[in-house]
């Protein structure tokens, strides 16, 4: 679908999988005004297919061409776009347990231009992946990697919204999460790179249990304004209360979560997102120190949790909330 100064949207297109061709002078390719989502198709237990929130999607998407001066795509038309291409791939979505057909809607600047300027031109385009299940061989927690020299993002700036900037920023701190023997690079904030934020690509949680009834309290960071508001997050925070437990939206230092670890009231960290779900966070590693979270493996909650979420995505338990966008 493009969208036109003065004209608005128009032309949507279904049309086969093919490469585009970009003139050099492309504004995208030297301001990049390019954002873009992600939400995963699920085979329901009677045939039929369904995604998960594609309305969150369109919103965040819309939140997000706020925030790099380009047009909103109303929300309808994203999940109408959504539903055209999952209608005519729907052989293409797994019928095995956690696999999906992965979306990627994406949205970018096409006027040909040298002038720093909101473009006149966008072009919004949906294409699909088969994604398989994150862990085949079994729930696998990751190591991470404290990012202290490199910030994701800082108030004021993009990290609340998802566009193509921010990933390129994180490809640095990432290689050093490598280069250390990490899987992960988890963020600090960016005035006193204290405060956890959110790990590349996904959310963070917290379970600590306290000592006095041993009642589980779930915390995840709170919005700042820096970090991905993710709809996996949102989610959890009301799987978590429907399964009873205490959750709260909470700042969280460093020290934090290494004196919880030592003192035993931390017992899990996991983090999710869409394309893994949950993700059990297994060792950090930091300049400062490191640790082993817990004893290394998944928790029990991270794994109710995960299997709650699973459950309501694949059709297994009911959806009780309405989050499942059925397609015949
Ligand atoms: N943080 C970042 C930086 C991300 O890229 C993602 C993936 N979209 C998330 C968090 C998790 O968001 P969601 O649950 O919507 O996939």
């Amino acid at each position: 679908i493009r969208w036109t100064e003065g004209r608005g949207w128009h032309d949507a297109q279904l049309v086969p999988y093919a490469p585009l061709s970009i003139d050099p002078a492309n504004m995208t390719l030297h301001y990049a005004q390019s954002i873009f989502e992600g939400l995963k198709a699920y085979r329901q237990p009677d045939g039929g297919v369904a995604t998960f929130r594609p309305q969150a999607n369109a919103e965040r998407f819309q939140a997000s061409a706020r925030r790099l001066a380009m047009p909103e795509l109303p929300v309808e038309t994203f999940i109408a776009a959504c539903d055209a291409l999952v209608t005519q791939d729907k052989a293409w979505v797994p019928s095995e347990g956690e696999q999906s057909l992965y979306l990627r809607p994406f949205m970018f600047a096409t006027e040909v231009g040298l002038g720093v300027k909101p473009a006149n031109e966008y072009l919004f385009i949906v294409i699909a992946s088969p994604a398989g299940a994150y862990f085949p061989g079994g729930v696998k927690p990751v190591s991470v990697w404290l990012s202290e020299e490199y910030v994701r993002a800082a108030p004021g700036g993009t990290g609340a919204a998802k566009c193509a900037g921010n990933y390129a920023a994180s490809l640095v701190a990432q290689a050093e999460a490598f280069e250390h023997g990490c899987d992960q690079v988890v963020w600090l904030d960016a005035i006193e790179r204290r405060w956890i934020e959110e790990m590349g690509g996904m959310n963070l949680y917290f379970v600590y249990r306290a000592e006095s009834d041993r009642k589980e309290r779930i915390v995840t960071p709170e919005l700042t304004g820096s970090l991905l508001p993710g709809i996996t997050r949102l989610s959890l925070l009301q799987i978590a209360e429907d399964l009873g437990y205490e959750v709260a939206e909470d700042r969280i230092s460093v020290d934090d979560w290494k004196n919880g670890n030592e003192n035993g009231g931390l017992t899990e960290v996991f983090a999710c997102g869409t394309a893994a779900v949950i993700t059990p966070v297994g060792s950090v590693k930091s300049t400062r120190a490191n640790w082993t979270v817990a004893d290394g493996q998944p928790g029990e909650v991270t794994m109710k949790l995960r299997r709650a979420l699973l459950d309501i995505q694949t059709g297994v338990t009911a959806d009780t909330h309405g989050w499942m966008h059925r397609l015949g």
